[in-house]
């Protein structure tokens, strides 16, 4: 039999089990294929960062499976529409009898998947999917009743108890060399088309590869993972992994990560290191925002996961809205990070909540608004993770922050950026200032230096009118 392994956000050779799958079922050779879709990817806000940087992997990859006689494909369809017709072809191409893929979870993907799914089976072929993307796939962690979890705490218990009894998941090995490759690889565009380059600077911060994935790893396990529980939150410390693109685009497998953790905390996986045990809790957010995805299709189509709160009468402000873009609020915290999300296309998670609840919050902005902002800037994005973490801070999602605990985006910046380092990184009109003032650039009839600007809303009014709109729903 012949195989085709059709990668998509798997991109790497080791524990994949579609390529295993698809390597051991292809007694009479496999070669493999990615698809460019830079319309659709377009449609789905993907950012320039994010689009070079699986380009990066996918080249990676490509080395990577020509030293194993697996060769590459490239196809550059632009809509998913195309796609069935275009895997189908370069089946009946080869000959190949089963297409193995990875599945993934979002409406469009599933569409998708059904309708190539279909087509082959039109020309007696079989496309065979396989789970590769959380600890636990979506559908086995199931409440009582046998619904999916939509609190955070019980589904992570649920899921620590299955691996207590279960062991941990394998990690399977880089996949062998196959005796002679099937086909030739295409090369990789230098481009891709229909998105802009984005900065060598920002490029720069985020090598390419499965390579770079298992340093990284192993760097933060080694050094950083057993302090982690106290210094995650602290701004401009570099206490995470810096994972999240390289598990985005699946240059490493969440499994190998969990792996990595428990084997450092001597091989438990739970009650031992608090930074360990934080930092798998932070590996099963992950999931979990995964499951609910599954279980509530509807987070996915641009639905809040509570639908009392679709009536929330949000603001249209485009002006503060811009000046929320665009880290010009007046408030030092959410500037910062605001302005590290465009020099890095990546934002620290603390940062992440600070401006998310901030623009649902402060400003009353739809948090829909923001979403797609950061899908258009990250390096990482990811909508099951971006989806969960703004559906929290607006108080729309699964196990959110209730409405009435709304963050003071001055506390906040006292409290995780005590010294004000980070906010000097990136707001530089405020560097001159000292740990005290900077949190309050133009508070005590003190002004801002330079162009800084002042507050764009009073925030304890703010909060006021975000609890009475939530208020309204009751
Ligand atoms: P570490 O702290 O080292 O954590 C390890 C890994 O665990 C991360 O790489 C990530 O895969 C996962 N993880 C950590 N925290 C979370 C979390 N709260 N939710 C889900 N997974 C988590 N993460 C994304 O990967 N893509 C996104 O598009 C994304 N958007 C977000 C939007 C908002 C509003 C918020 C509040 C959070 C978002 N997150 C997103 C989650 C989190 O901020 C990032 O995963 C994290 O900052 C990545 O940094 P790290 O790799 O150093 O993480």
């Amino acid at each position: 039999m012949r195989t085709l392994m059709w990668f998509r956000n798997d991109l790497r050779v080791e524990d994949n089990p579609a390529l295993h799958a698809a390597r051991r079922s292809g007694t009479d050779g496999m070669l493999a294929v990615f698809v460019f879709s830079p319309r659709q990817w377009r449609e789905h806000d993907m950012a320039d960062i994010r689009a070079e940087f699986v380009r990066r992997c996918v080249a990676e990859l490509s080395e990577q499976l020509a030293e194993r006689e697996i060769a590459l494909r490239i196809l550059t369809i632009d809509r998913f529409a195309d796609v069935p017709a275009a895997i189908a072809g370069l089946a009946r191409e080869h000959g190949c009898d089963e297409v193995h893929a990875n599945a993934e979870y979002e409406v469009n993907e599933v569409r998708r998947d059904e309708a190539v799914a279909a087509r082959l089976e039109t020309d007696g072929r079989g496309l065979r999917l396989h789970h590769e993307q959380c600890i636990r796939p979506p559908g086995t962690v199931r409440t009582g009743g046998g619904g999916f979890y939509s609190v955070f705490t019980p589904f992570k218990r649920n899921v620590l108890a299955q691996l207590r009894t279960d062991g941990l998941p394998e990690v399977l090995p880089a996949v062998r060399r196959q005796a002679a490759m099937l086909g030739r690889p295409d090369p990789v565009p230098a481009t891709v088309p229909g998105f802009e380059a984005p900065p060598a600077a920002m490029v720069s911060l985020w090598p390419a590869g499965a390579a770079e994935a298992r340093r990284r790893l192993d760097r933060f396990v080694a050094a950083r993972i057993t302090g982690y529980a106290e210094a995650r939150d602290l701004a401009a410390e570099d206490a995470t992994s810096r994972l999240s693109p390289y598990l985005a685009v699946g240059a490493i497998s969440v499994r190998r990560c969990l792996r990595a953790a428990v084997d450092a905390d001597g091989g438990r996986i739970e009650g031992g290191s608090a930074g360990i045990a934080t930092w798998i809790s932070e590996l099963l957010w992950r999931d979990f925002y995964r499951h609910v995805m599954v279980g509530w299709p509807r987070v996915s189509m641009g639905r809040a996961f509570k639908p009392e709160t679709e009536k929330v009468s949000w603001s249209c402000d485009e002006a503060a809205f811009d000046a929320w873009r665009e880290g010009r609020t007046g408030f030092p915290i959410v500037d910062a990070g605001m302005r590290q999300l465009l020099a890095e296309g990546w934002m620290h998670n603390r940062l992440r909540m600070i401006t998310a609840m901030f623009l649902s919050k402060d400003l009353l902005i739809d948090w829909r608004w923001g979403e797609r902002h950061f899908m258009r800037h990250l390096v990482d994005g990811d909508l099951a993770s971006n989806n969960g973490g703004w559906q929290w801070s607006a108080s729309t999602g699964t196990d959110a922050q209730p409405y009435f605990r709304v963050f003071n985006p001055t506390t906040q910046g006292r409290r995780f950026d005590a010294d004000g380092a980070f906010i000097r990184r990136f707001v530089p009109e405020l560097a001159s200032l000292d740990a005290r003032r900077i949190h309050v650039p133009g508070a005590h009839g003190l002004f801002a230096p330079g162009d800084y600007p002042r507050p764009v809303v009073d925030h304890a009014v703010a909060r006021d009118r975000a609890i009475a709109a939530f208020k309204q729903l009751a």
